[in-house]
């Protein structure tokens, strides 16, 4: 099967630099731009150094396939609403990264953990891996339902009930790039019921963007 190429591959084929000099504050902007059509490869000075030989042609023959799926409108299977990018997990990693905050104080979860949980306004019980914990903030590698983890034998889970999904991180996948500050729509590709979220981007760094304030609520 054949790789599907996206923006990450783009903006890798750019310096790099993050300078300016092309009029946009990072090279992951001068991509967005470039999918638009608004500007052009060589508007990159870096484009023209032996460096960067051949990725302008690299370039072309990539972005005719970003530009058709990016034209795919991203909608949620429960609302119908239009999201302004999928979030896919980081390089290697199984799923997004999600941070919990339980309501019951009483569990003290530790990495390495498998949690069964479920979030505020999702109807679906979650289980996860724990794979940090930092002040009462626990991240975790979604797992998905019960079937994927085995047998009944083959593991313990800890229960720890309702817990607020305070953040998402992960890598753009479709869509566009969005900035730090941006109030936005995005579907995790690993969401049981493919249910668009909000939230507030609080780091956006090449494709990887990190999403605070998550809400299912989205009008
Ligand atoms: S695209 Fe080129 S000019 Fe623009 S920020 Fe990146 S390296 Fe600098």
């Amino acid at each position: 099967m054949s790789e599907i190429k996206g923006i990450a591959d783009l903006i890798a084929l750019l310096p790099g630099y993050n300078c300016g000099e092309c009029g946009f504050r990072r090279c992951a902007d001068f991509a967005a731009a470039l999918i638009d059509g608004t500007i052009g490869s060589e508007e990159c000075p870096f484009m023209h150094q032996n460096t960067f030989r051949g990725r302008s042609v690299q370039i072309a023959e990539l972005l005719p396939t970003i530009v058709s799926e990016r034209c795919e409108p991203i909608v949620g299977v429960i609302d119908h609403l239009t999201a302004d990018f999928a979030l896919a997990p980081l390089p290697g990693e199984p799923s997004c990264r999600e941070d919990l905050h339980p309501f019951d104080s009483a569990v003290h979860p530790e990495t390495g953990n498998i949690l069964r949980y479920r979030p505020l306004g999702c109807p679906i019980t979650h289980f996860a891996r724990v794979i940090a914990v930092d002040h009462g903030i626990v991240t975790v590698h979604l797992i998905g339902p019960r079937h994927r983890l085995g047998g009944e034998d083959d593991f313990r889970y800890q229960e720890v009930g309702v817990c607020m999904v305070l953040a998402f991180e992960g890598v753009v996948v479709r869509g566009r790039v969005p900035d730090v500050g941006e109030t936005v729509r995005f579907l995790p590709e690993h969401c049981m019921m493919q249910k668009v979220h909000s939230g507030v981007i609080v780091h956006s760094e090449g494709d990887r963007v990190r999403i605070e304030s998550i809400d299912l609520k989205v009008f």
